[in-house]
């Protein structure tokens, strides 16, 4: 079984809780359930480590460029254990985890400048940047390394430790990294620890950390904020989405439908800046919906083990009740499925992509965020009405506008409430050194690039006046 990291060491497992399979929808592991004192010792012991870790920028450095080196060697290793809890194909797996060594790598090597502000006759004054001591970091199920990462990486780099806690759907490949990297790092500075989710909420309230980095649902991300409220604790949240795709009048529906298929499947779905609604003009309304649907009726869907799988089954099964009674509520609506429109009739969690037509705002499918493998593709006049619908959603995540007149598409793009806008693609701006971060429900704070790092510090101002 993989075991918590705490202060170095493997843990003994006091109680375990089931894994499950995606594919088969049966457990075939366990992960241990993390007890109260055994989460004081991982906060506690990350606290210690702290007061060592902050004071050398180089050994920092050194021991991320370690870290990705462990990593990528353990790729072939982990990536089976991943589809394996999640789901997703082999290939996507390794992807995901190469993708971790990115991160890693970025941060090793990011140079952070002095800032001077004055260094004159007057006197010097200058900003340094502090880490902040221990970081609680809560993962979702949907990338569990790659968003664990996000936050292991900036938060180490800053001079943080970290106690992080994926999901109870996907433990196993984030207790492996845990597990893996201790070669690399000094004992305490990265604890893994795992549970269910009252684990995260006593993550939240409890007094050591000085930060929580959250990625996970809205609804959770609002308990995550309060629980920190009292104590001050700083936070980021990376929350959900509803992420809109426009299409303008001079699109060519099949030149753009592979791209903007995959920005709406990749993953089943269950991705927080996936393309959740299209609003295509009228004249090309049912090219479009034929176009995609067409891609969705070709895609192999399967489990992620099998050669050739493109879409594995969804990840747990409260997500896969969810998509089901969002597609049966819209079809009651009077929407028609253009492909799929029902759960795959095999064991486990499969679904098939589906793209629905006939339907507009106001149904739940559109207002509310999916998170799987089903995408309305609505229907508009006016394009300045369906930038309004597009807005009108509370989250903020990201958003794409697509035309090959691209001056277009650029004012289109500026009138959308987004962190992220991308013009003929979807999500292209997800990288370690650019900002992600959600406007109004979508989240609080951003990650990746020096801005994320930002976050896991506070600034700090040192004067002098100048010498006689
Ligand atoms: P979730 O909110 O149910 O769980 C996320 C994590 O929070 C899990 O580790 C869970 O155990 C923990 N948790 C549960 N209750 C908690 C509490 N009260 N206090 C602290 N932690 C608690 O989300 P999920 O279903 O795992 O993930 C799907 C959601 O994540 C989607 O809404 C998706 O859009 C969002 N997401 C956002 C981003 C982003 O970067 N914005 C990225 C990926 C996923």
């Amino acid at each position: 079984m993989h075991q918590m990291t705490i202060g170095g060491k493997p843990v003994p497992v006091a109680g375990t809780f089931d894994v499950t399979d995606p594919a088969t929808g049966e457990p075939f592991a366990q992960a241990p359930d993390c007890t109260p004192d055994q989460l004081d010792h991982a906060m506690n012991t990350a606290a210690e480590a702290f007061r060592t870790w902050r004071r050398d920028d180089r050994t920092r450095r050194e021991a991320l460029r370690g870290a990705a080196d462990a990593l990528e060697a353990a790729i072939g290793r982990l990536a089976p254990l991943l589809t394996a809890e999640q789901g997703k194909p082999l290939k996507d797996a390794r992807s995901e985890i190469a993708g971790a060594v990115v991160w890693l790598r970025y941060y090793a090597d990011l140079e952070l400048p002095r800032e001077i502000v004055q260094d004159d006759a007057r006197g010097h004054a200058e900003i340094v940047r502090r880490p902040l001591g221990v970081v609680a970091a809560i993962t979702p199920w949907n990338f569990p390394v790659t968003l664990a990462m996000w936050k292991i990486a900036p938060a180490l780099r800053a001079g943080n430790t970290v106690v992080v806690k994926p999901s109870p759907y996907t433990p196993l490949t984030t207790l492996a990294l845990g597990e893996l990297l201790q070669e690399v790092l000094p004992p305490g500075v990265l604890n893994v620890i795992s549970g269910r989710d009252p684990l995260g909420a006593l993550m939240t309230t409890h007094p050591v950390p000085r930060k929580i980095s959250f990625t996970g649902s809205t609804a959770t991300g609002r308990r995550v904020a309060a629980a920190a409220a009292d104590d001050l604790k700083r936070v980021t949240l990376e929350l959900g989405g509803n992420d809109p795709a426009i299409v303008l009048d001079d699109a060519d529906p099949e030149q753009i439908a592979d791209r903007l298929f995959w920005a709406a499947f990749r993953n089943n779905g269950q991705v927080c800046l996936a393309v959740k609604r299209v609003y295509a003009p009228e004249h090309l309304h049912a090219d479009l919906v034929e176009a995609l649907a067409a891609r969705a009726r070709s895609v192999r869907v399967d489990a992620g083990t099998a050669e050739g799988a493109q879409l594995g089954p969804l990840n747990n099964r409260p997500q896969f009740d969810r998509v089901t009674d969002l597609v049966a509520d819209a079809l009651r609506q009077g929407a028609l499925a253009a492909a799929g429109g029902a759960p795959l009739d095999r064991p486990g969690y499969f679904y098939q992509p589906t793209v629905l037509t006939g339907l507009t705002d106001g149904t739940r499918i559109v207002d509310e965020e999916q998170f799987g493998p089903a995408l309305p593709v609505i229907a508009y006049r006016d394009l300045a009405d369906a930038v309004e619908r597009a807005n009108a959603s509370p989250y903020g995540l990201t958003a794409s506008v697509w035309s090959p007149d691209l001056d277009r598409a650029g004012q289109v793009a500026a009138e959308l409430e987004a962190g992220q806008v991308s013009v003929n693609v979807h999500g292209l701006g997800v990288r370690p050194d650019l900002p992600f971060g959600g406007h109004k429900w979508s989240g609080l704070g951003v990650e990746n690039g020096p801005w994320g790092l930002y976050g896991f510090t506070d600034l700090q101002v040192l004067t002098r006046p100048a010498q006689p």
